[in-house]
């Protein structure tokens, strides 16, 4: 915002004082035109008025606001005029003086005060409108060479074979060039920054107009030296009557290159012109205009090729800024853009999201390239599976994008699955492991919402693709019962968070123990804790109910100490009553990253904990995640003497060979392996393999999911060390356990007893 520094009637004063010596100045110059005064009066009284003109000016441009580099500029222009009053009054002072030397003075001065005026015309277009054209100069000085060129074509056109161009001439053709520029500047900047009512603008065009005629009417012969330089005395009176004239403060304009780019065009056009024109004259003539007319070309071409490649890297930006570097596919800007286009179209379109799986593990264990060029892989793929009128985006990550022409749900659906399909055939690494994908589908249909827009869209697909990953689907279709999950979710959210956050995790969670079973002799070795959640609502929830909400809420750490806590507790009054059962608990992405985790098990370790009773289990996947962090983690663990679990081996990336540089002391055998066992040769014989593999490396091998006799046959035929599963009994709550401890010892307790699902008893030891 402007701000005007001095106060508005000193600058009233101001101006006032400089329109009277701009009068007082005119009237001198008609009694000197008259013959009344002396040239060296009138030579003195033009040094005068040029130093009133330059000290005003030097002090405007020294109050600081956002005009104030012009006012330097234009100060600038004054005292070059200044100093060539002084010259001039030298010369007249002087005796011997060469004839012409006072016209060569205000040749060269007028010339350079044009160049600073320009300047500072430029700088006033840049405060008024932001708009900085790096062309500027180039413009300026080809249309001033376009203007001399047109100049000397008149000139040549009149002229007669004899007449030859003087340098007198010639100069005075730049300066009639130069000012003209400056004219046309002065009223684009007005026209441009919206100051075509501000007078100062138009003060400065009427005396440059004013300058051009006696250029023009000195150059002719009609007026003497003597009114030129008089005219340019009078422009810097009149510049500083500008300067300190009060101004309406103005917003910069939003302007456009548009006008500029015109300009580009008429000046090249109008040089080819003259050009051309002067080639049917006589060649003596013409030489002043073939070299002005030549600069003009070579300068105004130059900056066509610059607006060209402005306009081929505008263009490149504009393309980078919708396209995804890595796959080359659009991305979110232009799919929403898209999305949105069809949505106000109302258009009937089905919008996927597609997310690859454990993504972040291929990245974290073969390297970024690698992931990369799966990337590309999934998207190149996906692009060739597209139908006609399909559009595709990576929106980010690991997830893409499409847009179908509707579909119907049956159609959509089994779209999805084989979109599904089609990716599960990119492999990670040639002869390596393939991936897989969740599917999340929105029809704008299937809510029974018209009106969605392209965002709302988008993200009810993310929430059924979401939902398609926590459950375990590949493919999911929104609908309301989906947001209503979501919305469940979030209360869910809210009461756990408030359970934790309260201190009082032991109100409602609850620690359930499924037994491990040593295969050689049937003895209960260990017990693995699995949380529970005892809702008020909603009953006894299972882990897959909650963790991830707890995870995403950030309370995994006060979960896992709970869990902790009331474990080894546990553990530890086993101990004491002679019964030394080992309990496994199992360990968070978050919480093996936690650092307060080692604080609480030294805490727990110094009340009496001993460490060999305590399993941690962490799983491959999220060992996968962060392999520098989790090594360490694993081997601070490993120091303290706690056992380390690998918990669902196999079901990962990651490869025996890699475990072997883990502390660990277990390796749990997935539930997928032990389900298949007895149906697939193929699975029996990694699961041998590994069983092999594990006891070299010292590691003890359990199989989780054991539920049948038949599977726990094969198991102990492959050399398994321990086994978990329904077959021995379901998690259960502590009191359960006891009872099922009991029952196995006196041999009157079947083998399995039911999931507890009654309130748990008061803890029992
Ligand atoms: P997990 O660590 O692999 O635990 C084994 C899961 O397999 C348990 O599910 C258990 O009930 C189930 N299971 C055991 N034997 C059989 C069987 O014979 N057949 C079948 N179908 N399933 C069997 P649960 O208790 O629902 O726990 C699921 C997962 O939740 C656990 O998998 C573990 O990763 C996680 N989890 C449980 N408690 C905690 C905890 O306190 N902290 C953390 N961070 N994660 C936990
Ligand atoms: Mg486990
Ligand atoms: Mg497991």
């Amino acid at each position: 915002v402007s701000q005007t520094a001095s106060p508005p009637t000193g600058r009233r004063t101001l101006s006032c004082a400089v329109l009277v010596v701009i009068v007082v100045n005119v009237v001198i110059v008609a009694f000197g035109a008259a013959g009344v005064l002396g040239e060296t009066p009138t030579a003195g009284l033009r040094l005068l008025v040029a130093t009133l003109a330059a000290v005003v000016l030097r002090r405007q441009a020294r109050i600081a606001h956002d005009e104030r580099l012009v006012w330097c500029w234009f100060a600038r222009a004054a005292t070059v005029v200044w100093a060539a009053a002084a010259a001039q009054l030298g010369l007249v002072l002087a005796v011997d003086v060469p004839p012409g030397a006072g016209d060569a003075v205000v040749s060269v001065s007028g010339l350079l005060a044009c160049v600073l005026l320009y300047q500072g015309l430029i700088v006033w277009n840049r405060v008024s409108t932001k708009l900085a054209d790096p062309g500027d100069w180039l413009n300026g000085i080809s249309a001033g060479l376009a203007v001399a060129a047109l100049v000397h074509l008149l000139i040549a056109w009149r002229a007669t074979e004899q007449s030859t161009l003087s340098w007198a001439l010639n100069l005075s053709v730049g300066r009639f060039a130069a000012l003209f520029i400056v004219l046309g500047t002065t009223l684009t900047v007005a026209a441009m920054a919206g100051l075509v009512r501000d007078p100062r603008l138009w003060g400065i065009a009427l005396v440059v107009v004013l300058l051009m005629a006696v250029e023009v009417a000195t150059a002719v012969g009609v007026l003497s030296g003597y009114w030129s330089s008089s005219g340019w005395v009078l422009l810097t009176a009149v510049l500083a009557w500008a300067s300190a004239v009060h101004r309406r403060p103005v917003r910069p304009q939003a302007a456009t290159t548009q006008s500029i780019t015109v300009g580009t065009f008429v000046v090249l056009l109008a040089s080819v012109a003259i050009l051309l024109l002067a080639s049917r004259l006589s060649p003596a003539s013409t030489w002043a205009v073939v070299v002005c007319g030549g600069l003009a070309v070579v300068g105004v071409s130059t900056r066509v090729v610059r607006l060209v490649a402005d306009l081929a890297s505008l263009a490149q930006t504009r393309q980078d800024a919708l396209t995804d570097d890595l796959t080359g596919l659009a991305n979110r800007r232009a799919f929403t853009q898209e999305l949105d286009r069809v949505a106000a179209e109302g258009a009937q379109v089905a919008v996927y999201l597609l997310d690859l799986d454990r993504f972040k593990e291929v990245n974290d264990r073969f390297g970024h390239a690698v992931g990369d060029r799966l990337l590309r892989r999934t998207a190149s793929t996906l692009r060739s599976a597209l139908p006609h009128g399909a559009a595709l985006a990576r929106l980010g990550g690991d997830e893409f994008a499409l847009l179908l022409p509707r579909v119907d749900p049956d159609e959509a659906v089994r779209w999805g699955h084989s979109l599904a399909a089609v990716v599960h055939g990119v492999v990670v690494l040639d002869g390596g492991g393939h991936v897989t994908a969740s599917v999340g589908i929105c029809l704008p249909s299937v809510t029974d919402v018209t009106d969605v827009s392209g965002g709302e869209l988008l993200r009810r697909a993310d929430a059924a693709m979401y939902q398609a990953k926590s459950t375990g689907q590949v493919v999911r279709l929104y609908d309301d019962a989906l947001d209503r999950a979501g919305r469940e979710a979030a209360l869910l959210t809210d009461e756990l968070v408030d359970v934790l956050d309260s201190g009082s995790a032991t109100e409602q969670f609850r620690v359930h123990y499924q037994p491990q079973l040593d295969l050689a002799s049937g003895a209960v070795a260990g017990v693995e804790a699995l949380v529970r959640w005892q809702h008020p609502r909603r009953g006894l929830l299972a882990p897959a109910e909650f963790l991830d909400l707890v995870e995403r809420a950030g309370r995994m750490g006060t979960l896992t100490e709970f869990v902790l806590r009331t474990a080894t507790e546990q553990a530890s009054r086993w101990r004491r009553q002679g019964v030394p059962v080992r309990v496994a608990v199992n360990l968070s992405a978050s919480s093996l990253t936690d650092p307060r985790l080692l604080v609480l098990l030294d805490e727990l370790l110094g009340a009496g904990l001993h460490a060999s009773s305590v399993v941690l289990e962490v799983t491959e996947t999220l060992l996968m995640a962060n392999p520098e962090r989790a090594v360490a983690m694993t081997e601070e663990l490993r120091d303290r003497g706690f056992g380390l679990s690998i918990d669902d081996y196999g079901t990962g990336y990651s490869s025996l060979s890699y475990l072997v540089d883990l502390p660990a002391t277990e390796v749990k055998l997935d539930r997928s392996f032990t389900v298949r066992l007895t149906t697939d040769e193929r699975v029996r014989q990694i699961v041998a393999g590994t069983v092999e593999l594990a006891h070299r490396l010292d590691l003890r091998v359990i199989a989780e999911g054991v539920e049948d006799e038949a599977t726990l046959d094969v198991l102990r035929a492959l050399g398994v060390d321990e086994t978990q599963g329904y077959l021995h009994s379901r998690p259960v709550a502590l009191a359960d356990l006891a009872a099922w401890m009991d029952g196995r010892r006196t041999g009157a307790h079947p083998r399995a007893v039911p999931l507890a699902q009654r309130a748990l008893r008061a803890s029992a030891g």
